[in-house]
């Protein structure tokens, strides 16, 4: 069984809660779809945990911002701002280590493809957020199973032998022949209406969302501390 993270966004109180619920399950492998970094209060050790933790760490749009792989200017205005002040605080060494991870794993023996955005253009970070994009996505990987992060929003999509589709938002028995993309969902920043730190629970017959509770307050009061946009801060309590 895997546990598959993605989009911890510097926030190491929900990284440490998720971590510890994954050993209480006596899970070992540990699979990040990047986003280590940006919008939160502690970079440098969100990012050394996952490299501790995590067998195969992916890049992210806010990781390739921070080490200038991607331009600034691409992102809004206060993902902006938090990235300026990643750069400013983050060690040399670690910024590097970002630029280095791959955007995209394909793990043919086991079936799963890794991916931080889409398995279309994994560089560009499209979004996946309709059915239609999903259709076209199935077809720019050979896996059974596609696991991406970025929009922050678990999901399940399903594609069927008969080629329906469908979703589902918490967990799914995976049948014989049926194809997968699922989006793991954001442990540092969850845009679904839930706070909780969110990963996901991935093995050859069942895939499960798993939502965990953080000590969301103490992120906040570094953020502000740290002069991070307050907007930010807010809205890790409504998890939007
Ligand atoms: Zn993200």
């Amino acid at each position: 069984m895997y546990a598959v993270l993605s989009d911890v966004h510097s926030n190491l109180e929900a990284l440490q809660s998720v971590l510890k619920d994954i050993k209480r399950r006596g899970v070992r492998e540990v699979l990040f779809l990047g986003d280590a970094v940006g919008y939160g209060p502690d970079p440098d050790r969100c990012l050394t945990l996952l490299q501790e933790e995590c067998e195969i760490l992916i890049a992210g749009n806010h990781d390739w911002g921070v080490c200038g792989l991607t331009g600034i200017d691409s992102f809004n205005e206060n993902a902006r701002a938090a990235i300026m002040w990643t750069k400013t605080v983050m060690r040399p060494e670690n910024i590097n280590a970002l630029g280095t991870a791959p955007v995209r794993v394909d793990l043919g023996d086991k079936g799963i493809t890794l991916v931080h955005s889409t398995p279309w253009e994994p560089e560009k970070w499209h979004y996946l957020l309709y059915l239609a994009e999903a259709e076209s996505n199935f077809q720019h990987f050979d896996t059974a199973v596609c696991l991406i992060g970025h929009s922050h929003s678990p999901v399940i999509i399903e594609r069927r032998l008969s080629g329906g589709l469908s979703t589902n938002k918490k967990g799914v028995d995976m049948g014989t022949g049926n194809r997968y993309i699922i989006n793991v969902g954001s442990v540092g920043q969850p845009r679904d209406g839930d706070p909780r730190a969110c990963y996901t629970l991935v093995d050859e017959e069942r895939v499960e969302i798993v939502k965990v509770p953080y000590r969301v307050e103490i992120t906040q009061k570094k953020m502000t501390r740290a002069g991070l946009p307050l907007f930010l801060v807010e809205r890790l309590a409504v998890g939007m």
